[in-house]
């Protein structure tokens, strides 16, 4: 294609002069990635943990996680964690990426790990849902404590969050019995029985099965018993499971997409030495070096030009992945939030009108009903659209996935609808059965989701147009 001056970067590279990434010399990491996510009540012990993770696995020495954790006081940050993180990416953030999610790495010999939206920051309850939506477990942290547990359970988050992550397709549960080490809990085995009891009897009702989707282990964050290394049988003798890192390294193998069409949505973009690069999770399909993708939606095509993350470089990125992606041929303008890259031969629908069951938690006081023309804001993966309720279909019954009432003139909170839904612009979408990852969204006004949905139908023609 002829160049223009605007396919010049500010480094004098012509976008098309990129290199594609020589890889003839480097050994591919084979080892299986995991994306894992915290949940649960404030205070529960989250960030303790994963700062003890990231300490335990050598992410970050002890004097540093010092200096940080001073510093996150100085500036009234919520942990050390969070500014540790922000920190990380400052680097990243000074040539010119914008940090929207703070992301934290580690690694032992079986696995590499993501912890997404790592707890601690303020929005954190927002963000659960967009980082619990790419997890393939959340470790739901629950405090012993006397009072704690109680309050956590009790109109707490605990059990909001575990019915949120059910919803947003969380399949895998490690639920983390926390603070065993406070003198009101003691290890006291009657105090874990009682809090595996009360919690077995929740999740089941949220839909989880207590033979294969979930599995207890008593922890302290602040001793680091459980977490690394198991517990010494001196200060609990009668638990003779794994810790938690020894349970996740055994999880069996997360069942992936590979074969599926290449989807990887863009969390962010930035330049890196004259190439646009972009990070995203491979959300279905394989991605390999040199090969022509679209960026879509306007099918934009690019030609990928490097693969890595924060430990080695790639050849072929697999589902599940978290990698940043250097691309050739276009310009950093042309990425906007809700921009995919796709593969070219099964490109990814771009849709204005779907057909959706949407589940109802949180309606704003305001409008109490959901009905035709009610407006909210549309997130799905990293788009963000407004949009109008157009019809309600059918009021559905989640347990069964039947029809209860058709064409209802309304639907409350707690209860479930399929509805016509338009988007004010055409999004990247596809239907439940094809890629249910791509088929999940929330419904929010303001600062709060009041909906989870995902999409049915995207509609005979935008099928054809694929
Ligand atoms: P988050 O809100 O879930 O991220 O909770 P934090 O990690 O910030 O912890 C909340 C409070 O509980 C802090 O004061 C921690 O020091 C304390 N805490 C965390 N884990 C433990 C634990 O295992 N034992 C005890 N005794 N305290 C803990």
């Amino acid at each position: 294609s002829p160049t223009t001056d605007d396919d010049v970067d500010e480094l004098g590279n012509k976008i098309d002069d990129v290199v594609i990434q020589d890889v003839s010399n480097f050994k591919e990491d084979q080892r299986e990635h995991l994306n894992i996510v915290f949940i649960g009540h404030v205070d529960a012990g989250k960030s303790t943990i994963s700062g003890n993770i990231m300490l335990l696995t050598g992410q970050v020495d002890s004097h540093t996680m010092a200096k940080y954790e001073r510093e996150a006081k100085e500036n009234h940050r919520e942990s050390w964690i969070f500014a540790y993180i922000m920190d990380t990416n400052e680097e990243e953030r000074a040539k010119g990426k914008t940090v929207e999610v703070g992301r934290a790495h580690f690694e032992t010999e079986k696995k590499r790990y993501t912890i997404l939206d790592a707890p601690g920051h303020k929005a954190y309850v927002p963000n659960m849902i967009s980082g619990a939506a790419q997890a393939d477990v959340a470790i739901l942290v629950i405090s012993s404590k006397k009072g704690e547990f109680e309050a956590g359970v009790d109109g707490g988050q605990t059990i909001e969050h575990a019915r949120l992550a059910k919803m947003i397709g969380i399949k895998h549960l490690i639920v983390l019995v926390n603070k065993m080490d406070e003198p009101t809990v003691a290890w006291s085995k009657e105090r874990y029985d009682d809090i595996v009891e009360k919690i077995t009897g929740h999740l089941k009702k949220c839909g989880f099965n207590p033979k294969k989707d979930f599995q207890f282990i008593p922890a302290s964050g602040f001793t680091s018993a459980n977490i690394k290394d198991r517990v010494k049988p001196e200060v609990c003798p009668w638990f003779d499971g794994d810790s938690l890192m020894g349970t996740l390294d055994a999880l069996a193998p997360f069942e992936r997409n590979d074969s599926g069409a290449l989807r990887v949505p863009i969390i962010t973009s930035y330049k890196d030495r004259g190439v646009v690069t972009v990070m995203g999770k491979i959300e279905s399909g394989t991605i390999t070096l040199g090969q022509s993708l679209w960026l879509m939606p306007g099918r934009t095509p690019v030609q990928v030009a490097s693969l890595s993350n924060e430990t080695c470089n790639f050849r072929t990125g697999r589902t599940g992945e978290n990698l940043r992606i250097g691309l050739k041929g276009i310009d950093e303008d042309t990425i906007r939030a809700g921009s995919i890259l796709s593969e070219i031969q099964r490109p990814v629908p771009v849709v204005s009108e779907i057909e959706a069951i949407v589940a109802l938690i949180d309606l704003p006081k305001e409008k109490q009903l959901f009905t035709s023309n009610f407006e909210a804001v549309f997130h799905a993966h990293t788009a963000v659209e407004e949009c109008i309720v157009k019809s309600l279909v059918a009021t559905i019954d989640m347990k069964t996935g039947q029809e209860i009432k058709k064409k209802p003139t309304f639907a409350k909170n707690g209860e479930s609808v399929k509805c016509r839904i338009v988007l004010n612009r055409a999004v990247c979408l596809e239907e439940f059965t094809t890629n249910p990852q791509l088929s999940r969204f929330t419904l929010r006004d303001s600062n709060k989701t009041m909906a989870f949905g995902k999409v049915t139908s995207i509609g005979k023609k935008a099928r054809e147009a694929i």
